[in-house]
Parts: structure tokens; sequence; C-alpha cells
């Protein structure tokens, strides 16, 4: 794999004759990602200079054969850090032929939400949990046929047989630097061989397009690593902490000095649509949402200040200074971030009259 990258390297530097490549990607049917490249004349200056695009939607579970396009429109693109130069990574939304969103594009719902409540300039931050498994399937530098050492010496570890694999963080890290992600950090996680990176503030829908972008980023670094990446809520059953997603929110009268009664009712609506929120909160969470392994029980809402056991932690910090945000612990390390970061805005900010977020998951099963 190393000698195969260094061979590609000699060729990264050719000029490209005034011509430039977008690789368009999109969410897929298991909320993987999925990429394909496509040339164009110039530099790209703006979201007008991307075509709509199109890719076979009977291949991805995103369209039957017999109907089998899916378009893709451009939403937002960052430089490109493996091709560099003025080459591009672009996201697409999915939308099929009848001039309907696809299935599993909540963006487009998310961003309405988003568009009608703009002036009270939510942000997002969101802490990706994630799991590295090697080419045959079991997780990274585990021993064969044996379990590491029980938690305790990995969170936050620095040395050999604490941490592993910091060279496809590394490389990560980077990548996203390079691409303009707002990631706002990195460290290692409690079970071995999980790691977790923030990507905010973000505000609005841009918050679901930055972290979309950071997992692409991910994976092909990864690829390069021939290292698996998992967002499954618990990789390993038994003592060995889940991945999640936690979501830090904030409007702007949260973030101003006297902001904690916002902060408070926002809380207080949250407690009212915990069966709804939970149901956008990721697949197979209540492996995960147990109680122990600092969670709080997926059928009780609870919230406190600076409490991991809970549904929602208000920091200590924003306790004592009495404004700021509040992290939602619930969400799982595999959320679609527009359904949370949608939900979020639908029931803090208010619902509006053509977009139901609590029903966007049940059209992914639609015929
Ligand atoms: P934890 O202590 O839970 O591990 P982290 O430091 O990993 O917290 O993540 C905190 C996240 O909260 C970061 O993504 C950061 O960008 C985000 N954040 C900070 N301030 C705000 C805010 N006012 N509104 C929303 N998100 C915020
Ligand atoms: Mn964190
Ligand atoms: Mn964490
Ligand atoms: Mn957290």
């Amino acid at each position: 794999m190393a000698e195969k990258t260094a061979t590609l390297l000699k060729y990264l530097d050719l000029p490209q004759n005034g011509r430039v490549v977008a690789e368009y990607f999109w969410i897929d049917s298991e909320y993987n990602v999925r990429s394909k490249g496509k040339t164009l004349s110039k530099k790209v200056t703006s979201l007008d200079d991307l075509p709509e695009w199109n890719f076979d939607g009977s291949s991805t579970g995103q369209a039957p054969g017999h109907n089998s396009d899916v378009y893709l429109r451009p939403v937002a693109y960052y430089p490109d850090p493996f091709r560099r130069g003025d080459n591009i990574i672009v996201l697409a939304e999915c939308w099929n032929s009848d001039g309907t969103p696809n299935k599993f594009n909540h963006r487009h719902a998310a961003e309405k939400l988003m568009t009608a409540h703009a002036k009270e300039k939510t942000w997002f931050g969101i802490e990706q949990e994630y799991t590295l498994f090697d080419q045959f399937d079991d997780v990274y530098a585990w021993p064969k046929g044996g379990f590491p050492a029980p938690q305790g010496p990995y969170y936050c570890g620095v040395g050999t047989g604490k941490v592993s694999a910091r060279d496809v963080i590394e490389a990560h890290y980077k990548a996203c630097l390079y691409a303009g992600i707002n990631i706002s950090g990195i460290n290692a996680e409690v079970m071995p061989s999980q790691w977790e990176y923030q990507v905010g503030p973000c505000e609005g829908i841009s918050m679901g397009d930055e972290l979309w972008a950071s997992r692409y980023l991910l994976h092909r670094v990864a690829e390069e690593f021939n290292v698996k990446i998992s967002f499954h809520p618990k990789p390993l059953k038994g003592d060995w902490n889940g991945a999640g997603c936690h979501t830090n929110v904030s409007t702007e009268a949260m973030r101003q000095p006297g902001g904690m009664k916002y902060i408070d009712a926002a809380i207080e609506k949250l407690s009212l649509r915990h069966k709804e929120h939970i149901a956008l909160y990721g697949a197979d969470n209540e492996q995960r949402l147990t109680g122990k392994h600092e969670t709080a029980s997926m059928s009780t809402f609870l919230s406190g200040v600076a409490n991991r056991g809970a549904s929602i932690r208000i920091p200590r910090s924003v306790a004592k200074e009495g404004y700021g945000y509040f992290e939602d612990r619930r969400p799982a390390s595999n959320i679609d971030p527009y359904l949370v970061t949608g939900i979020m805005v639908e029931t803090i900010c208010g619902s509006i009259s053509d977009v139901d977020m609590t029903k966007e998951y049940a059209k992914e099963s639609e015929e």
C-alpha cells in the first residue's frame, strides 16, 4: 500500500492543461459516501460553475432499475487535499427524475428549517467518534484472537500500547484543514482504536455539509492505509464504550449573557420530544444508550450540569457563566447530521408548514 502511494505521488504534480477535476460525492442508501470524478474546463469560483450531474441509482439502492437516474445537485465544494491545485471535492444532494428529493436526501428538508430560522443563528458542534478496523474486519491493532487490557489508559492516550493508527488520524486532520473544514479538535477515545474529532461551531446547514465532507475525507485517507472506518454505535459488545456523535447546540440568544433561560427552555422542549428525536438519532443506538459507559438509558430523558450520564449535558463552564451552549449526548456515531440538526431546529425554534422532520426517516423505506 505504502509503495503504491509513493508511485502515485510521481503523477500528482503532472500539469492538467488548464482543466480541473471535481470529485462529486453523495450520501447513499446506507449512509455511506459514494463519489465520481468529473473533468471541468476551468477553475470553479462559485456553485453556479458546477453542472448538475447524475448516477445510476439502481446500483446504490437509491432508485429502481426501470427509472434509475438520480440527479446530483452541487451544494458545497472544498479544495481537494488528494489532487490539490484547483481540483475540488463537491458535495451533492440527490434528486429524483420527477423533481422530488431522493428518499435518502434529508438535507433538503433540514435546509428549509435552517433558512426559515436563519435569524436565530443556530450553531452546532459535532463530536464524531469512530472505530478503526483492519482489512480482515478485526479491530485495528487488537491482539489476534484476544482482547487488549481493559479501558483506562487509552482515552487521550500517548505512547505505544495506548494508541495506534496515529498516522491515519494525523493525515485526516491535515486533509480536513486543507479542505477548509472547520475541524476544531481531535482525541483518542476510551476504547482502543476508537478516535474522535470535532467539527464546529458551524451555523445551520453547513454543520451537516462539513461533517459529511469530513467523513468523505476520513474514508479516503483510511483507504490509503488499508484501514476501514466504522461508524457503528456499538462496534464491540461487552465492556467497551460505544461511539456517538455528541451534538453541541446554541442559538444566538443562548450565547449572550443571560442566555441560560433560553438553554433551559430548549431543554424543556427537547424533553417533550424525546422519542421523536431518538428515532432520528441513528440505527442500533439502543445497543449504545444503555445507561452505562457514559450514556443515559434510551428510555429516559435526563439533563444535568457536567453529567456525562445525562441525555443533555450543560457544560460546567456554561452553568457558571450563565450562557453558552448545551450538549445532546444521545446521537449515535452513524447519524445523518441533517436529521439531527434539522429536528433540533424544528424542536427548539419551531416547526414550519411544509417540513416534518419526524417523517424523514420513514421516507427511506417507502417504495
Ligand atoms: P466534550 O467535552 O464533550 O468532549 P468537545 O471539546 O469534544 O467536548 O466538543 C465540543 C464541541 O462543541 C466542539 O465541536 C465545539 O466546536 C462545539 N461548540 C463550542 N461552542 C459552541 C457553541 N456556542 N455552540 C455550539 N457548539 C459549540
Ligand atoms: Mn469530545
Ligand atoms: Mn468522546
Ligand atoms: Mn461530548
